[in-house]
């Protein structure tokens, strides 16, 4: 089960339940705790939206927790630069995920980082993974062609796998699935094989969902009980119209299966009525 930071806040980061010395030591709780169940946690941290600066100081943060998984760095593309980009290799991080927009606002800008990153050698010690979302307007093939020149591997090029800052002039650009995709679909793969932890250090569901106090606070709850309420809280989320119109690829599929010490214990929350949520 992967672990997904998302320390996206107004206030200042060292201000943050998320970045306090008892966070730290639960995270590192956490990530041992899912290695000994024979899951050992990649973590994504994504970089809030606008917010750059914040490099340095997550990647202290993140660095603890590295030998657990592998660590990988979510950046949108409005905020590549290659100092960004730098920074982020510089501090050991695995891979570095651009997630690109909808608009293409800020292709051009981001290209030029890229090659230039590309061409110093940075990527032999932190690989580049582009999210490119579907617009289905028959412009992606260009679109990749585009980021090909370059000289990003075309195995780079994905779609995005879970959503990352949805604001709602994103929700409105992006399409939602077909409906016999959705149907065909309902539970979210995602969300069965992760954590995502917020700047409060509540779980979410993911970026796109308000923190749900069902789910708890990773600072308050056991690992096993945040597992038994996710286990509980999909069957909730499985009809919800966030949900339904999501057409992220995680939702669908997650490259790491779960192990059968995580799939029983969602399991048996998947079981469990509301008032297993609230003793537990
Ligand atoms: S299906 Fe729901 S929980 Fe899963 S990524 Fe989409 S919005 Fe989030």
């Amino acid at each position: 089960m992967d672990i997904v930071l998302i320390p996206r806040h107004t206030g200042a980061a060292q201000n943050l339940q998320f970045f306090s010395p008892r966070g730290l030591s639960q995270l590192v709780h956490l990530a041992s705790w899912l290695a000994s169940q024979g899951s050992p946690s990649d973590q994504y941290v994504v970089v809030p939206r606008g917010q750059p600066d914040l490099i340095p100081l997550l990647a202290e943060f993140a660095q603890v927790l590295h030998s657990a998984g592998k660590l990988n760095f979510i950046l949108a593309i409005e905020d590549v630069s290659l100092e960004a980009m730098e920074t982020v290799a510089a501090s050991g991080v695995s891979e570095l995920v651009i997630c690109a927009d909808e608009t293409r606002a800020f292709d051009v800008m981001a290209q030029a980082a890229l090659g230039q990153f590309l061409r110093r050698g940075f990527a032999k010690t932190c690989s580049i993974q582009l999210w490119l979302p579907d617009t289905r307007d028959g412009r992606e093939l260009e679109r990749s062609l585009s980021f090909l020149e370059c000289g990003l591997g075309p195995n780079a090029i994905r779609e995005p796998r879970f959503p990352l800052d949805d604001s709602l002039e994103m929700r409105l650009l992006r399409k939602p699935p077909p409906r016999e995709l959705s149907d065909a679909a309902p539970a979210c793969q995602f969300f069965s094989n992760s954590l995502t932890i917020n700047a409060s250090a509540g779980i979410q569901a993911c970026a796109r969902h308000a923190p749900d106090e069902r789910l708890g606070s990773f600072l308050e709850e056991s690992p096993e009980v945040l597992i038994y309420r996710k286990g509980y809280s999909s069957r909730l989320l499985q009809g919800s119209p966030i949900c339904r119109s999501c057409f992220y690829s995680g939702r669908f599929h997650w490259p790491k299966p779960k192990t059968e010490a995580i799939e029983a214990l969602l399991q048996t929350g998947m079981d469990a009525g509301p008032e297993f949520a609230e003793e537990a």
